[in-house]
């Protein structure tokens, strides 16, 4: 391939990904506008018109932004690669007086810097104009800037010893360097599975035991009933950011925690409680998260074997926007390849989002029957009723842009499936 002819293709690529998202943006605004008067005839008398309305605006307004975001975006992508200004970057990093190593963990400092500097405005406008409209948000800017400080540093904790390690293979572990990096990222993402639960989630949140009392009879009930080993009931003080609730499994092995939002147990009585459990469970029992561990496995290597081959060909570097002069440079760090496939990768694999989207839906699905056959499809349908209202999340979403992108399938689809398992 000719570097100009990758550049072409490379262009194209984005192009046609700016152009799909604003149309499924413009598809989804439209269809939520023209059903925002009327709640859909199956929530009829559960879900108020007001609330109908907001979850309407709310949905409205989270799209707009996001589409601006994904317009500023394209635009940086576009003047990092096609504009030169990568190459400016791998100029600069390439003159400092410091070792090809750090030359390269300079470079990848400098993007974070412009990925930060384009994605902040947004998490700030995000949380503090539309969230609060709505009033959901419950984070002060003290905090949110705590939380910056903290996931930074966390950020570099966690990933500067796998850069360098990664950095460190591309240039001295030979021709299978990416099959050394894909056992290393590996190892990465279980110890980060392990760290999770005890060390990183508790830097931001407090997690106390459930109390004794009903709701936490019928959880160990439910989880004795499924043969599930658990090393903790925890509640998180989700309140203390937002009023959207949640619960989550985390961990592996004996390690498993159950999380539950304060903001969901305030919520939810005990049926519809162990019901969002049973779901939940589901996805362990159905062993969706092991399945998606390996799909995501497989795909790590088969990317990283094609940086392997991309990263020894000069039109790969030319064609995203390498000066000429500086190819054989730029070909000599192993981080200029790295940082430009990461930049690059997600405009070539944004096709398979719907694929991947469905994936997620079927399992959704699955485990919404297995929360049938252990808890009750009755009680997970009400639940959800209320979590639906509670996050205003939209009862119409257009049918495509819902195809496209949504891991959870439309709430009327996911509702009318219980209750008929319900009769
Ligand atoms: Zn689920």
């Amino acid at each position: 391939m000719s570097a100009s002819s990758f550049s072409l293709l490379f262009a194209a690529a984005l192009a046609a990904m700016v152009g799909v998202r604003l149309w499924l943006a413009a598809r989804q605004l439209a269809h939520v506008a023209r059903h925002r008067d009327r709640v859909p005839a199956a929530f009829a008398g559960r879900i108020a018109l007001a609330a109908h309305q907001k979850a309407a605006d709310y949905t409205a307004a989270r799209q707009r932004l996001g589409r601006v975001e994904m317009l500023v975006d394209a635009a940086v992508l576009a003047a990092l690669t096609l504009g030169g200004a990568f190459s400016l970057l791998v100029a600069w990093t390439g003159a400092l007086p410091a070792g090809p190593l750090w030359q390269d963990v300079a470079l990848f400092g400098a993007l974070a810097l412009v990925s930060a500097a384009s994605s902040l405005p947004f998490s700030w406008y995000a949380t503090f104009v539309v969230e609060e409209r709505f009033g959901f948000n419950r984070m002060t800017l003290g905090l949110w800037l705590a939380d910056l400080a903290k996931g930074t540093l966390l950020a570099i904790a966690l990933g500067l010893p796998l850069l360098l390690v990664v950095l460190w293979l591309m240039r001295d572990a030979g021709g299978a360097w990416w099959l050394w990096a894909w056992l290393a990222w590996m190892a990465f993402q279980l110890l980060v599975l392990v760290l999770y639960p005890t060390v990183i989630a508790p830097l931001f949140n407090r997690f106390d035991p459930l109390p004794t009392g009903e709701a936490r009879e019928r959880v160990e009930a439910l989880l004795a009933r499924c043969g599930f080993a658990s090393s903790g009931l925890y509640v998180m003080d989700g309140s203390r950011r937002s009023g959207h609730g949640n619960a989550y499994f985390t961990g592996f092995g004996r390690a498993k925690r159950v999380v539950f939002f304060d903001t969901l147990l305030a919520r939810l009585d005990g049926d519809e409680l162990e019901a969002v459990l049973a779901h939940e469970l589901g996805h362990y029992k159905l062993r969706h998260i092991a399945k998606r561990i390996a799909w995501s496995a497989l795909a790590s290597a088969a990317f990283l074997a094609l940086l392997a081959w991309a990263m020894r060909a000069p039109w790969f570097y030319e064609g995203l926007g390498i000066a000429p002069a500086l190819v054989p440079a730029a070909m000599a760090r192993p981080g200029v390849a790295l940082a430009l496939f990461s930049l690059a990768l997600p405009v070539f694999t944004f096709g398979f989002r719907p694929v991947a989207a469905l994936y997620s839906r079927r399992h959704e699905f699955e485990a919404d029957a297995f929360a049938a056959r252990t808890a009750s499809a009755g009680a997970l349908a009400q639940a959800l009723v209320k979590l639906y209202e509670d996050n205003a999340a939209t009862l119409t979403p257009d049918p495509i842009h819902s195809a496209f992108y949504d891991s959870h399938p439309p709430a009327a689809v996911r509702i009318a499936r219980l209750q008929a398992a319900a009769v």
